[in-house]
């Protein structure tokens, strides 16, 4: 079943370069690969990027992969979230203010919306003056994993 794969990831590739030119960057192997792996990928950090970028394109420094990801966050093609006490993490998904929850024990993430409406947590209760852009959720819990380890008594990892 390889017929198509090549013409999907080329015209895959071709959306991705359009993207960032649009975004007014110029369009590399390496901001393309990263763009196509943060939106593949499920909430990575850099070295899980970095992975993904040499797989697609081979070696690229961990340098390279900083300056590329601050340049796409920087233009709002990815999303940087950053957990208290957790790596910082990449996604794809821009421009919803969605929030997320985040395991306690093995870290992993996962999308929430907001609870009700458009984007209704960025109406404060009192927005002392700010206009106000972005409002940050984060719930903090065990994942269904964690939490049936846990109930079962069995070693954590962690
Ligand atoms: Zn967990
Ligand atoms: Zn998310």
């Amino acid at each position: 079943m390889t017929i198509g794969w090549l013409p999907m990831t080329a015209s895959r590739t071709r959306t991705a370069a359009a993207e960032l030119r649009g975004a007014g960057l110029r369009v590399t192997a390496a901001r393309v690969a990263l763009l196509e792996t943060v939106r593949d990928g499920d909430h990575l950090g850099v070295e899980a990027i970095a992975a993904g970028v040499r797989d697609r394109i081979g070696h690229v420094s961990l340098q390279a992969v900083y300056e590329a990801l601050h340049a796409l966050t920087a233009a709002g093609l990815v999303r940087r979230i950053e957990p208290p006490g957790g790596p910082a993490r990449f996604e794809g998904r821009v421009g919803d203010n969605h929030h997320h929850v985040v395991c306690r024990s093995c870290g992993v993430v996962a999308d929430v919306d907001c609870a009700v409406g458009e984007a209704p947590c960025l109406t404060a209760s009192d927005d002392h003056g700010f206009s106000i852009g972005e409002a940050e959720v984060i719930y903090w819990g065990l994942c269904p994993g964690c939490f049936a380890a846990r109930r079962s008594g069995a070693p954590s990892s962690i």
